[in-house]
């Protein structure tokens, strides 16, 4: 029996501690080719929240009354799969859950060393892949480039600044609140915008880059869009990973600046960050060179215990934190 979160039901605008339930699950049978995991970390990510909607996406939506499902790390502690053994650490898609059994073929070892295992769930797992491939490969970031990254003390965001200041990139970042802002200036970023202080965003952007910018990195649409339309120069890259201000709200978002697309010949590229599983390896070699090297701070909040995990995926929508949000179990 493993303790699970299932969705009650489906959100109308902000998710409430309503919409879900901790229940008592039954385990599958530990089939040829399956393995028992011990979940010592869950994520909780921003997307998840586009999966508690009845929509067609690219990928499907939670089943209500179902375990939900989400990135984890955890422990194998028995198997009945070849090359995997009690004690193998695997990150795997059976979060929001203490215990699973899967099919070996759904998870992926991890070494035993020094890097933490819950990395692998942050800079060292899909948010790190997303900034990585976000930049590099969509966007073709390039060392002499301005970018700009909206929710830069975030998982994602945190990264892309690193990444763009190893790679010899002028970063400006932005972040709700003091205390983010100064966060995302200790990360290396050369100007750090405080997008809850009030006045315009665009102003404040163009203050920071009066040459304007070569590259947007979005993580959250809206306002911030706008203001990057506003100060991007011609034949700008945009690499459109999440509009975050969109995800609770049914209200169509305002773009000012949309026009400037044409005038300065913007190039706007929304992506998945399953679209780079290919070059998985190469990221792996180069961030983790980079991590390695000392040149990737990360940044984690910890709720504690499996309770938590609602808290901590609604604390996303408000801020509730600082680079990775986590759930210990
Ligand atoms: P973060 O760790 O960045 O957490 C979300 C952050 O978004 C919050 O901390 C908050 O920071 C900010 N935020 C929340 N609501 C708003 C709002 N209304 N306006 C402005 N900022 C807001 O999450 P991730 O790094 O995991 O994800 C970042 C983005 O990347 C998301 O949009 C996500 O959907 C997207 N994503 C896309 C992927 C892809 O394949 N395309 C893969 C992974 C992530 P603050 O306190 O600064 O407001």
């Amino acid at each position: 029996m493993a303790r699970a979160w299932t969705l009650t039901s489906r959100p109308t605008g902000m998710p409430t501690h309503d919409n879900f339930a901790l229940v008592d699950a039954d385990l599958p049978t530990l089939d040829d080719g399956m393995i028992r995991v011990r979940n010592h970390w869950l994520s909780v990510d921003p997307y998840m929240r586009g999966r508690m909607n009845d929509v067609k996406s690219y990928v499907p939506p939670f089943a209500i009354g179902e375990p939900m499902q989400g990135g984890a790390v955890g422990e194998v502690v028995e198997s009945r799969a070849d090359g995997f053994a009690v004690g193998d650490r695997v990150v795997h898609m059976a979060g929001w859950r203490d215990e699973a059994v899967i099919p070996a073929a759904g998870a992926q070892k991890i070494p035993h060393g020094d890097i933490p295992m819950q990395r692998y769930l942050g800079h060292l797992g899909m948010p790190g892949m997303t900034a990585w491939f976000g930049l590099l490969a969509v966007a073709e970031a390039k060392a002499g480039d301005t970018v700009f990254v909206s929710a830069a003390a975030g998982a994602v965001g945190s990264a892309v600044v690193q990444i763009a200041k190893a790679k010899g990139m002028t970063v400006i970042g932005s972040a709700g609140g003091a205390d983010k802002v100064a966060l995302v200036e200790s990360l290396g970023a050369d100007a750090a915008i405080d997008y809850k202080a009030g006045g315009s965003l665009a102003k404040a952007l163009g203050a920071a880059a009066p040459k304007g910018i070569d590259v947007y990195f979005d993580n959250v649409g809206g306002a911030h869009l706008d203001a990057a339309l506003a100060c991007a120069r011609d034949r700008a890259r945009f690499a459109i990973c999440g509009m975050i201000e969109g995800y609770n709200s049914a209200e169509p978002a305002q773009l000012r600046y949309l026009m400037r697309i044409i005038s300065a010949r913007i190039q706007l590229r929304g992506f998945i960050v399953s679209d780079f599983q290919s070059r998985v390896g190469e990221f792996y070699s180069e961030m983790g060179a980079l991590v390695a090297a000392g040149k990737i701070r990360s940044e984690e909040t910890i709720k504690e215990g499996l309770e938590t995990t609602p808290e901590a995926f609604l604390g996303l929508f408000s801020g509730g934190n600082v680079g990775k949000m986590l759930v210990r179990v």
